[in-house]
């Protein structure tokens, strides 16, 4: 996203904030961050603070300057772009992972520092953010995912990834398909153990080799299966030569797998809901339950 909706997110992201950064970046590299905008700011507190600032770092000052509107934008967008890499990795470590994430949407150079996913400063950037202000979320992402993928699930989606349903109460987390959304579309997605063994013959073996779902609806219901992970576990199964070491390697990793997602769909849990919204999810489920299995 370009435009100038995206340079009031960013004005938006440092209000509550930029007091703290600019006095840490002027101290540390003798460089005003916000200066423009802030001169030109029509609140009298804000530029009294920012005089008050401003006497304790540099003996010169010179009186507001009042630019026509053009010369006003001009400078601001000049230094919002070209405050160094350094420099904006020191802010960062004040941001939430909500505002690191708004930054992104800015320009492309903040895109591509913060959208990095292999670069460890960006990892580190993340990894900061979350530690700092997430209470709960203190684990690292399991195995090759990165941390703006994990934050992603764990915090920052808030609608289902397939529909637009937005009612925390119908969306449930389902780690073991890195999948965040609604009952109908995990619908369209999975499919049952019954359907897989009686409709198209499925080797009964290699269910223990795919990831099933644990929380399902409902707990009588036989296990549910991603339709894509049956699908490339049978290419796998096909293309292999040894398949009984095959099957038996992939059982054993399902196995350490299906702990692993059940650790992570509780810590999702815990970070994402608080103990009443934890309560009231769990009476509709006991409600849901019992209403399906009354007849
Ligand atoms: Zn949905």
């Amino acid at each position: 996203m370009t435009g100038w909706g995206d340079w009031t997110t960013w004005s938006t992201i440092l209000k509550s904030r930029y007091l703290t950064i600019r006095r840490y970046v002027i101290k540390t590299y003798c460089f005003e961050p916000f200066g423009s905008a802030v001169r030109r700011s029509k609140n009298p507190s804000r530029y009294h603070q920012y005089q008050k600032l401003r006497s304790n770092s540099s003996p010169s000052l010179s009186p507001p300057l009042s630019p026509s509107i053009n010369q006003q934008f001009l400078p601001d967008i000049m230094t919002f772009a070209t405050i160094p890499f350094e420099i904006l990795i020191e802010i960062c470590d004040y941001l939430h992972p909500s505002d690191l994430y708004n930054l992104t949407m800015v320009c492309k150079r903040y895109r591509s520092l913060l959208w990095d996913k292999t670069s460890t400063t960006t990892q580190l950037i993340w990894k900061s953010s979350r530690k700092n202000f997430i209470n709960n979320l203190n684990v690292d992402p399991p195995g090759k995912m990165c941390e703006q993928e994990f934050i992603w699930l764990m915090l920052l989606l808030n609608k289902c990834m397939f529909c637009n349903q937005t009612d925390k109460f119908e969306l449930t987390m389902h780690w073991e398909f890195k999948m965040y959304c609604c009952f109908k579309c995990l619908n369209e997605r999975t499919i049952c153990k019954l359907t897989l063994l009686q409709k198209y013959n499925f080797p009964e073996e290699l269910l223990a080799c795919l990831p099933q779902l644990q929380k399902n609806p409902n707990p009588r219901d036989p296990p549910l299966y991603l339709i894509r992970d049956v699908e490339n576990l049978f290419k796998q199964y096909n293309y292999e030569k040894d398949k009984k070491n095959w099957v038996k390697e992939r059982q054993d990793q399902i196995i350490k797998l299906n702990i692993e997602n059940e650790q992570y769909n509780t810590l999702h849990d815990q970070v994402r809901y608080d103990h009443t919204e934890r309560l009231e999810r769990l009476l509709r489920k006991l409600h849901d339950f019992y209403s399906n299995n009354r007849t």
